[in-house]
């Protein structure tokens, strides 16, 4: 089932068209990696695709619902509950201990907190995060803190998970760790990920790569399976 559809994207700003008509599918409980040089136009589309810019041209389907014509209040309320979001770093709360950072995105959207705890707890617990549940983000490693990131994502079951670069900020050992749990967790829970890197070791633990130049998407090609077993 698709569960994303972008088609015609175009996205300028004032003289540069930083999509330049793409289309783009993502199925249910996929992995699609997006790579591609700075400027290509990478976070443009993930951004468009995530209801977060309108597209000069195009549209952007949700499970088969149009995001172009609902209100801005809607389409917000749509991105709560249905995407999930890991950004570069910065992104936890620094009074709060990890599994509540975890939780958040569930006690804002007003659930127990017995039930979000649980969730969080569990996704903590699967990320290699037992035992540091407490611990505030300025009690652990960078690896430690997008890994709570990875569950904050993933804790509202979303349908479709955003990620742009979002260990660029970590080691490659370490980065390409948490990757590999962010795309198998997700994988797991059901959600699609759409993930940009740069690392062509973690776009083949996806299922899909989109490659992108100048705006527009110039490659599509599964993973390259015959690699691995090579
Ligand atoms: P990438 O993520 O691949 O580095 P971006 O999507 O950030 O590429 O940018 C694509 C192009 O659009 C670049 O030329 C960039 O400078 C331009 N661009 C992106 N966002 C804006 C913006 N808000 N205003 C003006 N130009 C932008
Ligand atoms: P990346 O290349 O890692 O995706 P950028 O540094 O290109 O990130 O962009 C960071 C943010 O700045 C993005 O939200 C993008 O939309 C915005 N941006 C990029 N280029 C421009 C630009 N020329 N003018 C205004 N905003 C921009």
């Amino acid at each position: 089932m698709d569960i994303l559809t972008g088609r015609g994207l175009v996205v300028t700003y004032g003289g540069t068209r930083a999509l330049d008509g793409v289309d783009v599918t993502v199925r249910a409980g996929e992995s699609v990696a997006v790579m591609g040089p700075s400027g290509s136009g990478k976070t443009t589309l993930l951004h468009v695709l995530a209801g977060i810019v309108r597209p000069t041209s195009g549209t952007v389907e949700l499970a088969g619902q149009d995001l172009a014509p609902m209100s801005d209040t809607r389409r917000t309320l749509l991105r709560r509950t249905d995407f999930g979001f890991v950004f570069q770093s910065g992104q936890l709360l620094s009074e709060l201990p990890a599994e509540e950072n975890a939780a958040l995105p569930l006690l804002l959207g007003g659930h127990s907190r017995a039930a979000a705890t649980a969730r969080a707890r569990d996704l903590l617990a699967r990320l290699g995060l037992a035992g540091t549940e407490r611990r505030r983000p300025g009690e652990l490693s960078g690896g430690q803190v997008q890994r709570v990131a990875v569950a904050r994502a993933l804790v509202g079951r979303p349908k479709v998970v955003f990620a742009d670069e979002p260990t660029g900020a970590l080691d490659q050992a370490t980065g390409r760790e948490v990757l590999d749990l962010l795309t198998s967790v997700a994988r797991e829970d059901g959600a699609a990920l759409v993930v940009v890197t740069h690392d062509v070791a973690v776009a083949r633990w996806c299922d899909r790569t989109l490659a992108v130049r100048d705006g527009r998407v110039w490659s599509r090609r599964p993973a390259p399976d015959d690699e691995f077993t090579a």
